[in-house]
């Protein structure tokens, strides 16, 4: 879509301006006029509508020609005709500090400068609010502590504590015993589960994977043990997996999240209803599966604006080289990778259409290649690819993921009384999904956010 000079340069200023209005004592009401509103909750998008925010919350989303309450004296009034407001992406699988730059994941980059880096970036490409998977070290709670007190900018902190992993197994990072469990046997796990419950997650994360039979899977026994003490304590559990074998024994050992794609077999029957019975949801994270082979191909997507906006500039370079190509198409996983991608596609769709609960999670910050920010787009497309609707997508992304990650019910929707966090697209998602890479405008608990992509470029270095 072609933009107008209004939309392309003043709508930032507008925002801008509202933003300092907002700052006095009494909060300011703010009318978004004339846009498409696609609410995530899977209704049928509103065409010509209006968002009322005051504060950091949803007053109202009413339908064009809906009788409306006069606004206030002192509203801002914003014209969003030919856009698109969306809610905030929520990631429900992502890591904090774990990466910096191109660099492999180590225990330095937990540091408060680089986790509010990071949570800047997902903001600033519009993924609001992040589930830290695992691998956490415990002062997470402290920056999220900081950032309920409006101390720490960015996408908002949600956490799965450090999670429960295998001795000399998953989660194959070099991390110490303070930022993974690696229990031995159950009662360990219990221990481990108690600890980390007395620090108030949102959920439990384990890993069960043997990374191709080269690695110790853990004990169904211990896994088992864990997944009952968080339920003691009323926490639900989300798995890091790869089998469909270990799908069916951890659903029905009460596993509440498969937190990746199962990616060796076509998912069947049997799974499909013991995740319904139990209303196990699923996070397919397809970006993470595509990574590990898809910058070769140096894909069209690598040139839009957001990705070159998020991605890391060595990285990047390495990526164009024809030396990474011949690495990665000389690579014996490379094959196998691709392999499990086609399966991990395949089974979301079957999963979706059976009517499991679907999130929107990616694995990024994992690893360098899984771009933060970029990657929970790319992600949507990937879930539109696989055969999922635009709007089915979306759903996915917001309302689902805020289902998943759990302490989450005042957002992933627009509708009255929930968070004004959202996002002002210069396109039509629901025509092509690619379009909510072209963010007009961010709006995070009513205070709006200038997108990445739209920032200045850093002046080079002389
Ligand atoms: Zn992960």
């Amino acid at each position: 879509m072609h933009m107008s000079p209004f939309h392309r340069y003043l709508l930032p200023l507008a925002l801008a301006l509202a933003a300092a209005a907002a700052r006095a004592d009494e909060p300011v009401t703010t009318i978004v006029n004339s846009a498409r509103i696609i609410d995530g909750t899977g209704h049928p998008a509103l065409e010509n509508a209006t968002l009322t925010l005051r504060g950091d919350r949803i007053v109202s989303v009413a339908a064009s020609g809906s009788a409306q309450p006069p606004a206030p004296a002192g509203s801002r009034v914003i014209d969003a005709h030919g856009m698109t407001i969306i809610p905030g992406l929520i990631s429900a699988h992502s890591h904090l500090g774990l990466v910096k730059g191109s660099a492999t994941p180590s225990v330095e980059n937990y540091t408060r400068e680089n986790v509010a880096t990071q949570l800047a970036r997902y903001e600033g490409d519009g993924v609001l609010a992040v589930m830290s998977l695992g691998v956490n070290q415990d002062v997470l709670y402290q920056w999220r502590e900081e950032q309920r007190a409006g101390k720490l900018p960015g996408a908002d902190i949600f956490t799965a504590d450090r999670g429960l992993g295998v001795g000399g197994g998953v989660p194959p990072f070099p991390v110490p015993s303070g930022q993974v469990y690696r229990p031995g046997n159950a009662e360990e796990a219990r221990a481990a589960v108690r600890e980390t419950a007395a620090r108030h997650p949102d959920l439990v994360k384990l890993w069960l994977d043997d990374m191709f039979g080269t690695l110790p899977k853990m004990s169904p026994e211990v896994s088992a043990a864990a997944i009952d003490e968080a339920h003691r304590q009323g926490l639900r559990v989300a798995a890091h997996l790869f089998y469909l074998a270990d799908a069916k024994a951890l659903v029905a050992a009460g596993v509440d999240v498969v937190a990746h794609s199962i990616r060796d077999k076509p998912v069947d029957d049997e799974l499909i209803s013991l995740m319904k019975q139990r209303r196990v949801a699923y996070i397919p994270t397809l970006a993470l599966d595509e990574s590990q082979f898809v910058y070769a191909e140096h894909p069209a997507w690598m040139s839009e604006p957001m990705f070159r906006a998020s991605v890391d500039p060595a990285l990047l370079a390495n990526w164009l080289s024809s030396q990474y190509r011949e690495k990665i198409n000389g690579e014996m996983s490379t094959a196998r990778n691709r392999q499990a991608f086609a399966m991990a596609m395949r089974n979301v769709k079957t999963l979706h259409d059976a009517g499991i609960p679907t999130a929107m999670g990616t694995d990024s910050g994992a690893l360098p290649t899984r771009v933060a920010g970029f990657s929970e787009h790319r992600e949507l497309q990937l879930l539109v690819q696989a055969g999922l609707s635009p709007a089915d997508a979306l759903v996915c992304a917001t309302s689902r993921s805020a289902e998943v990650i759990g302490q989450a019910a005042d957002r992933g929707t627009l509708e009255a009384g929930k968070r004004a966090d959202f996002l002002v697209l210069e396109g039509n998602p629901l025509d092509d999904i690619r379009q909510t890479m072209r963010l007009g405008a961010i709006w995070h608990g009513g205070a709006p956010v200038i997108p990445l992509a739209k920032r200045p470029l850093p002046t080079a270095a002389p």
